[in-house]
């Protein structure tokens, strides 16, 4: 038996329990076994009856007198003694009527579970039971606790993974030898036992060490292999014109960052050479990545190469293409930028096509659009792809295909991530991070507030409404769903334009809307058609509505600190003092969590703690990131990822050759492919 063979030729599994397991994502043996455990119940430490104590506990005794019984509505008790030499205790199974017959009198059994006081006497009740031998699976050990699935839960994962040791034993080790004693690693073998059936906490440790540094390596060694691969391919140099940059930058209405200035001249470096450019330009909200992309599209643009923009809304789209207009104009470029969105008139849209094709248009700026079918690109030279997180790697392979030849890339992202995660994501791609903010913003000022301070913040709010400015509303939820606790954007639109706020115009906004329709809804919020806007997180994305001063963040303990900071960042882009109001759904008081928020608005320091506090969770709810499932390593775990990146390097150096490594060769080029991002 191989790992790639069908679960279902596993001893046991029918067709039924297969299409259960396919639910968790198990098709194969090797799914199986790496369906590691998603955390541990101690049950190792056997106690005799007499010592016995409130809590978990596990006994080897003999059980008795069981009996089963219907009780009130319906409820089944089984009810049962079990003795050791020491004493007996009471054992109670709700509902599990079945109990009473599978157990032997006169034949001792492990019996694990919580042992506790209930309606005045003392019992474990629904304890696991399994007979006494060498190796249990239920009881009298650590024992796995697996992802469950309606109709199939933990003890029946037990017994398949338990029925697949003998196949783990005999598969090969994946990784090297020399790898394996240099950091004195586990062997694979043991380590997968060891997950799922922990000899002990210390030896679970070191599985646990073992498996998390191979998916490290596995995802760093495929990095490396696409980045490598990359310096073989030839792209279209674009030599840097200083006199054209220096005249962009003079003719700017602001003086540009040392971080804008830094990220640039990078930029510029890499697009003189033929091998293609591969960088990711990472900078908080507001730090002025526009102006970055579009320094770079105006080197392609002089020598009659064309850049795509991809951006991920057509509101987006559509702002990129005012501002980098403008920008553009001021140098006499502006004439060759063009806008290709869905909701363009048939004819506008197939105008826009044929300038395209003919090369009169060389800055398209757009969104998914720019991947149909019948956009054939002239000469197309760089990608640029904005809030790259929110696209799939086919779409973006999709547009460097219309280049035919591997074109220069530039990922922007306006998420936060720390460094540690950074360099294990995205290690094939360089990294330019936007660190300093343009001057002269105003801080926003952000407050958490709990209900019973509403209707006085209303009061505040609306002082600020007749002044002219406007306000979002973010919601954590799109319906009312009898269960969000007037927190959907339905409930807060009702009670906001009925009774908070009902002298002023209030819009709605959700991603289940139709793109045109959101779109509308946008346009006129930004020409001030209305005061309030009460949205989902769709709004999240780069929209600029200077005039907007308000952000006000319902059920805000709800949203993640990073996501949070996304949100603030779209007030704040004017003159106006800003303010961004967290509202909690509760009177309890707010977690430190959230007071971070107040005291600081540097996305990277939130980012990093929401990673401590959260976890890795938190970070990828907002990158949505395929590679990144992570089984076993902990992404604050930045020791051993250091270390496994730094082993990958090593054997890359080291010229050692993957096909030696059938497994590692396997898996490494599946990750290529998904974390391919040119
Ligand atoms: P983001 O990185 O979020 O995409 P933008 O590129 O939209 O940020 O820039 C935010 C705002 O800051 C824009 O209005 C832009 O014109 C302005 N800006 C960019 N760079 C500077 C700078 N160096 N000095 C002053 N304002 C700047
Ligand atoms: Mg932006």
């Amino acid at each position: 038996m191989t790992l790639s063979d069908k679960i279902n030729d596993l001893k046991g599994v029918g067709d039924e329990l297969a299409k259960k397991l396919a639910v968790l994502g198990v098709k194969t043996i090797g799914d199986l076994i790496e369906n590691y455990p998603r955390r541990y119940q101690d049950y190792s430490n056997i106690t005799s009856i007499d010592k016995i104590r409130p809590g978990i506990v596990t006994l080897e005794a003999k059980i008795s007198g069981v009996n089963g019984r219907y009780a009130r509505r319906g409820l089944h008790i089984t009810e049962a003694l079990a003795s050791d030499s020491t004493g007996s205790a009471r054992l109670v199974w709700f509902n599990q009527p079945y109990r009473a017959g599978g157990i032997k009198a006169d034949q001792p059994y492990y019996i694990s579970g919580e042992y506790a006081l209930r309606r005045g006497r003392f019992s474990l009740s629904n304890p696991s039971v399994e007979l006494v031998s060498n190796f249990p699976v239920n009881t009298a050990r650590i024992i796995p606790i697996y992802r469950e699935t309606k109709g199939l839960k933990s003890f029946q994962i037990r017994k398949l993974v338990r029925e697949t040791s003998a196949i783990v034993q005999k598969m090969p080790e994946h990784l090297p030898q020399w790898l394996l004693k240099e950091q004195r690693l586990m062997d694979f073998q043991t380590a997968a036992l060891e997950m799922h059936f922990p000899s002990s906490a210390e030896e679970l440790e070191k599985a646990q060490r073992r498996l998390g540094f191979e998916e490290v390596f596995q995802l760093t060694l495929a990095a490396l292999l696409n980045k490598q691969e990359l310096t073989r391919e030839k792209g279209l140099a674009i030599p840097f014109n200083q006199k054209l940059a220096k005249n962009f930058v003079a003719k700017l209405p602001f003086q540009l960052t040392d971080a804008q200035r830094k990220a640039i001249w990078r930029i510029y470096q890499d697009l003189e050479k033929t091998q293609p450019m591969n960088r990711l330009l990472e900078g908080d909200v507001g730090s002025g990545k526009t102006v970055v992309a579009t320094m770079a599209a105006l080197m392609a643009m002089e020598q009659d190469y064309q850049t795509a923009l991809m951006a991920p809304t057509e509101i987006l789209a559509r702002q990129h293409a005012d501002t980098v207009y403008k920008l553009l104009d001021f140098v006499g470029f502006g004439g060759q930028v063009g806008l290709l969105v869905g909701s363009l008139k048939p004819k506008a849209k197939s105008l826009m096509h044929q300038k395209i094709k003919s090369g009169e248009v060389r800055l398209i700026i757009g969104t998914h659009a720019l991947i149909s079918e019948k956009v054939d690109m002239h000469k197309l030279g760089l990608i640029i792809v904005d809030e790259q997180h929110r696209f799939g790697v086919d779409q973006r392979k999709k547009l460097q295909a219309k280049a035919g030849h591997m074109p220069h890339v530039l990922h922007m992202s306006a998420t936060p991530i720390p460094r540690s995660i950074a360099l294990t994501l995205y290690g094939e791609l360089d990294i330019s991070i936007l660190d300093t903010m343009p001057p002269g913003r105003k801080e926003i000022q952000t407050k958490i507030c709990s209900p019973n301070s509403r209707t006085q913040l209303n009061k505040e709010i609306d002082k600020q409404l007749e002044a002219g400015r406007q306000m979002f509303i973010v919601c954590p939820l799109i319906s009312d769903t009898g269960l969000s606790q007037g927190l959907s954007v339905e409930e807060v639109f009702e009670r906001v334009s009925k009774k908070d706020f009902k002298n002023r115009r209030v819009a709605l906004l959700h991603g289940k809307m139709k793109s045109v329709d959101k779109d509308k809804v946008m346009q006129a919020f930004l020409n001030r058609g209305y005061d309030i806007l009460v949205s989902t997180t769709v709004i999240e994305v780069g929209v600029d509505v200077p005039n907007a001063t308000i952000m006000f963040v319902e059920g805000a303990e709800r949203f993640g600190l990073a996501q949070i900071h996304q949100l603030r960042g779209r007030v704040g882009r004017s003159a106006h003092q800003s303010y961004c109001f967290l509202m909690l759904s509760d009177s309890k008081s707010p977690s430190q969590r959230l007071r971070a928020l107040e005291n600081t608005t540097d996305g990277f320091k939130l980012a990093e703690l929401d990673l401590q506090l959260r976890g890795p969770g938190a970070i990828y709810g907002t990158m949505q990131h395929g590679a990144l499932d992570l089984r076993v390593a902990k992404l604050t775990d930045t020791k051993l990822i250091a270390t496994a990146r730094n082993a990958a390097q090593e054997f890359i150096d080291k010229n050692e050759n993957l096909k030696k490594y059938p497994h590692l060769a396997e898996k490494v080029s599946a990750l290529q492919a998904i974390t391919n991002l040119n």
